[in-house]
Formats: structure tokens, sequence, C-alpha cells
């Protein structure tokens, strides 16, 4: 077992576990793997006493709910699989909440779709929400929105979404648990030599020539969508383990050496954001700061309202704007809270006044430090 699984996993800070359907549902009866969700939540339990914060992304919406709707074994209609997964959700919600407050873990269902990680807009209100939960202690349960995906849902979705979610909240650990302990040079199904490669530094063509296109029938995506959740993690600043998840206590089993592939990060997530935010993103507009603002943002606050003394520009919020200094002098760049119009009401009143100027509440800072990078250090 090569150390750096394990130290990368130890030292974590916020950690993202995909959850696959045929870890959670017995496959021969389509119902729930109880134990097995019991002992994960011991798990979790003790990532959480070590400090760290955990989101877990699950399938398992759809395997659940086609055996409740009495749909046999086969390929399923799209339309079957978005009823299936609207009656297997709310299952899916109430066994996780069932088995995780036994640990005293609260957790919070959050339905996304992948255009959540694309749209500016949506993004920053995902990312938000998955950061205030966490800062409240919850556990965020996410999966697909598949009732209302409007794209085919396609087994391993989860995979790339969990990579998506890994980058959006800039976590630095995603495990993928899966029916498979991680990546091989050929398929070891088939191939007796097939060769595990427990560490992957770059994600080359021949890397993704041997992920081929593997994969169980149940659920889990094969070998290609985990490269490419691979890919969008580590260009993001977060490590992935790939590791058989089917035993109970699978993390603990990867903290006690099991087999695991890992592919390591390209980047620190800080750095990923701020060549994110940098270098996709045209700034469309300006806020010009006053010094006890700028002196709050060179210490890793956020922006609020109060320390705008200027806006310009026409945008809309989640676009990027500059962020001026009183000089003139870009000092960060960040995405906004506000469109231009509220955010020309807004500046310099306090956070608790912008409910009353705007007629809605708003959120309490214009950028917040999670969306800012700066241009001028310290
Ligand atoms: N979102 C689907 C479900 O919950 C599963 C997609 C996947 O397995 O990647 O059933």
């Amino acid at each position: 077992m090569n150390n750096l699984h394990l130290d990368n996993l130890k030292n974590a800070k916020k950690i993202v576990i995909k959850i696959g359907s045929s870890l959670l549902i017995d496959t021969a009866d389509g119902q729930l793997r109880q134990a097995w969700l019991d002992a994960l939540g011991q798990d979790v339990t003790a990532l959480i006493a070590q400090g760290k914060q955990v989101i877990i992304v699950s399938s398992g919406a759809i395997a659940l709910g086609r055996a409740k709707a009495g749909f046999v074994k086969g390929k399923l209609k799209l339309e079957q699989s978005q009823a299936a997964a609207a009656i297997g959700q709310i299952a899916l919600a109430k066994a996780y909440e069932n088995a995780f407050i036994q640990h005293n873990i609260q957790v919070a269902q959050v339905l996304l779709s992948l255009e959540d990680s694309e749209n500016r807009k949506r993004y920053i209100n995902a990312t938000n929400t998955l950061n205030t939960l966490t800062s409240l202690g919850f556990v965020p349960i996410i999966n697909e929105n598949d009732t209302i995906a409007t794209t085919e849902i396609r087994f391993g979705d989860n995979d790339r979404l969990a990579a998506r979610v890994a980058s959006m909240v800039s976590a630095d650990m995603l495990i993928l648990l899966s029916d498979v302990d991680g990546l091989y040079n050929a398929n070891p199904q088939t191939d007796k030599d097939a060769e595990h490669i427990p560490v992957i530094k770059n994600i080359t063509t021949e890397i993704q020539k041997v992920a081929g296109s593997r994969g169980s029938d149940y659920g889990t995506g094969g070998m290609v969508t985990k490269i490419l959740a691979a890919q969008i993690a580590t260009e993001s600043g977060c490590n992935m383990l790939i590791a058989d998840g089917r035993a109970n206590n699978p993390i603990n089993a990867i903290l006690n050496g099991s087999k695991s592939s890992i592919f390591l990060a390209q980047n620190t997530p800080t750095a990923a954001r701020k060549k994110w935010l940098n270098a996709t993103l045209e700034p469309k507009g300006t806020l010009t700061i006053d010094k006890g603002a700028e002196n709050a943002l060179l210490n890793g606050k956020s922006l609020l309202s109060a320390g705008v003394t200027k806006v310009t520009g026409n945008f809309d919020n989640g676009d990027t704007l500059d962020i001026q200094n009183l000089s003139g002098m870009v000092i960060a760049h960040g995405l906004t809270n506000y469109d231009s119009k509220d955010a020309k009401q807004i500046i310099g009143k306090k956070s608790h006044e912008i409910a009353d100027i705007l007629g809605y509440a708003g959120r309490t800072n214009i950028v917040h430090r999670n969306n800012l990078v700066l241009t001028k250090s310290k």
C-alpha cells in the first residue's frame, strides 16, 4: 500500500464521498443494504471527529424506486427512470437520515443537475448553500436531480457530478466508492495478468485507454466516467481515490491500507480556483472599495456592502467583477452575489439594512471570500 493514499486522506479537510447504487442496493431484490449504510455512518462519524467536513454524493434513487414501482429488470425508458428516481429519492433520503441520526449526524438533501456547476448564477447559489450546510455541521447528501434532468440519465453521471461538487466546494479529497478496487492496466475480470495501478500522477492517453468501458450493470459507470471525474477533480486541486466499497466500513478499510487507486491533484484547490476565476471569466464590472474593506479582503474576509464606495458596469449576479481600491488598483476578482442594479442600492449600507432596501433578504456579503481571489498580496 502506497503511503500517499493514507497521507492524502489523513490530511484532507473537506472530503466528498461518492456512493454507487450497487453498494447501497441489493442487486437481487432491489432492497436497501441497511447494515452497510449504518456502518457508513460510523465511518463518517470518525472523519467528522477528526475535524473533517464530509459531503456525500449518493446514487441509488432509481435502483430503489424501480423495485417500489414494480418495474421488471432490464432497461427503463427515460420517463420510467425519472418516475423511479422520484419514488426512490424520498426513500433514499429517509434511509440516510435514519442511519446517520443514530450517530448524531444531521443530513440535508441537495438535488443538483450538471448544469448547476456550469451556469455561474446557479453555481454560486449551489456553492453558497453547500458551504452554509457544512459550516452548520450538516452532511449534505447530494444526488442528480434526475426527475427533471433534460438529458438522458446515464449511469455513471454521479461520478462526474461528485467531481464537480468537489470542485465547487474546493474539496481536497474525492473518494469514489465502487465495486472495483481501482484502476488496472487491463480488464481484471477477463485478464488474469491485469495489474493494479495504485498511483496515477497524470491522466495520460494511455491511462484513458486502459480504462476501456468496463462496468457493472447495476448502476456504476465503469472506468470511463471515473477517469472523466478524475480529470475534473485533479484539475480543481482535489485528489481522487477509487476504492472497493462493497464490504462494511469502506473508509476505515482505506485508512487501514486496503487496495485503492489514487489520482493526484494537479494543483491546490486555491490555486485552481484562482486560475479559474482569472482565466476563464471576463470581468463584467468594477466595485471600488474603501480602506477598511481592502484590509478585510487582504485578511481573507468576504466583501460586505458597507465597504463598497462605487459600482460600475452592468452585470448579473454570478458575474466576475474587478475589485479595486481607492487608488484605482485592482486588488481582487470575485463572483458577485448581486446584479449591478441591486448592488448600486446597497453600497455603503450595513448588511442588516439590505432586506429593507431591496425588499428581499439577500446574501450578507456582496462577494463571498470563497468566490474571491486576490490579485495583490498583503
Ligand atoms: N442518479 C442516479 C440514481 O440515483 C444514479 C446515477 C449514477 O449511478 O451515476 O439512481
